[in-house]
């Protein structure tokens, strides 16, 4: 069964109802604008929300639960539901904005495009729309025997069963999505390998909320160092490490160079063209011997990746899928340097 989230989804509290014409005027208020779309159509709709968002934009893929609701799988047969923000503070700029949206979305309506919903509109407090969110994280099980638990949920571990408590805040990294769950993948992977152990060290680039330092560190990890760029996502991690009792967690605001390299393991969970500019200094932070994960890569741009890893003197040793995802393992060629060109490696399918 398939289970789009509502458009009037109340946040808890129950504080939401539909906005007048006027908008509503009260400082710390927020008019949430809400268009049901299909896939095809969702990226014109985003764009048109956008417009006046300064609240920002989310779009709510439909999803399936799976396995006993510990997991769940995007629906792209179903629509999706685009929302966006606007400050409710003044009545004039809520009404403009309101008008204009509306004759935006009748132009794309006009197009023939897909067919897209009504704009829907909800007054929604501050306070209520931080937490609103919640209701869409279930319990998730990734690999064989990660179990990530939102904070607000409860979970009784199986045997062997390792609980990462998680709070997502407001970084990306909610464990649901396919690049994380094929990071994940392979830490789990390399700990059933005995890689991971308390001499190992770790380096998780673009850390997010940090799920992926926190399994590294759950699984065993003696040093673990987080970094991102993104303020919000190191006071994240270093929350969410303390939630999991782990003091082997470090996170860092920055990027690459990290400073303390070179590592063991190294997760890279960021975008091709990242991956691609940074090939050269991820390999950097790689002993020899060591390994590598690069996830975030549309199947589109795995060529991409693959060669300028070459050139970098990564050596890569499998690839694994997920959707339209692609996460690559590399290791470095030994004697390599950056700008050599080794030999095109094989590839090993996802699950050996
Ligand atoms: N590791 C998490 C989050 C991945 S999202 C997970 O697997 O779920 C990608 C992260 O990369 C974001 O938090 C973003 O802030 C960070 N990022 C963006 N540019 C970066 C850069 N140049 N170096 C390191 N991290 C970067």
């Amino acid at each position: 069964m398939s289970a789009t989230p509502s458009a009037d989804a109340e946040p808890s509290g129950g504080a939401a109802h539909a906005a007048s014409e006027d908008g509503a005027s009260a400082e710390g208020t927020w008019i949430e604008l809400s268009v049901s779309a299909d896939l095809e159509a969702v990226e014109a709709v985003t764009e048109i929300l956008a417009r006046h968002a300064r609240g920002g934009v989310s779009i709510e893929p439909a999803f399936e639960l799976v396995a006993d609701g510990l997991a769940a799988l995007t629906d792209t047969s179903a629509p999706a539901i685009v929302r966006a923000y606007l400050p409710g503070i003044d009545r004039g700029d809520v009404r403009r904005a309101l008008t204009e949206t509306r004759t935006a979305l009748g132009h794309l309506q006009a197009f023939g495009l897909r067919p897209i919903g009504d704009l829907q509109t909800r007054v929604v407090n501050e306070s209520d729309w931080a937490h609103a969110w919640k209701r869409h994280f279930p319990v998730l099980r990734v690999g064989r025997r990660l179990v990530i638990r939102p904070t607000w949920r409860r979970y009784r571990a199986k045997p062997a069963e390792v609980v990462l408590a998680l709070d997502p805040g407001m970084a990306f990294a909610t464990g649901l999505h396919p690049t994380t769950r094929l990071c994940l993948a392979a830490i789990e992977r390399w700990a059933d390998a005995g890689l991971v152990r308390s001499e190992s060290s770790v380096l998780d680039v673009g850390c997010g909320s940090g799920v992926l330092s926190i399994a590294a560190g759950l699984l065993g990890a003696g040093h673990v160092r987080a970094v991102d760029p993104d303020p919000v996502a190191i006071e994240a991690p270093s929350a969410n490490a303390g939630r999991n009792r782990l003091a082997t967690v470090h996170p860092r605001r920055g990027s690459l160079p990290s400073g303390d390299g070179p590592f063991d393991l190294v997760v890279a969970n960021l975008i091709a063209s990242l991956l691609v500019s940074m090939a050269d200094d991820l390999r950097a932070e790689v002993k020899p011997g060591g390994r590598l994960v690069a996830s975030g890569i549309f199947v589109d741009r795995e060529g991409e990746v693959r060669d300028a890893f070459h050139s970098a003197g990564l050596h890569v040793t499998g690839n694994w899928e997920d959707g339209d995802w692609v996460a690559l393992e590399a290791r470095p060629t030994i004697g390599a340097m950056p700008g050599d060109d080794p030999k095109r490696a094989g590839n090993s399918a996802y699950g050996d």
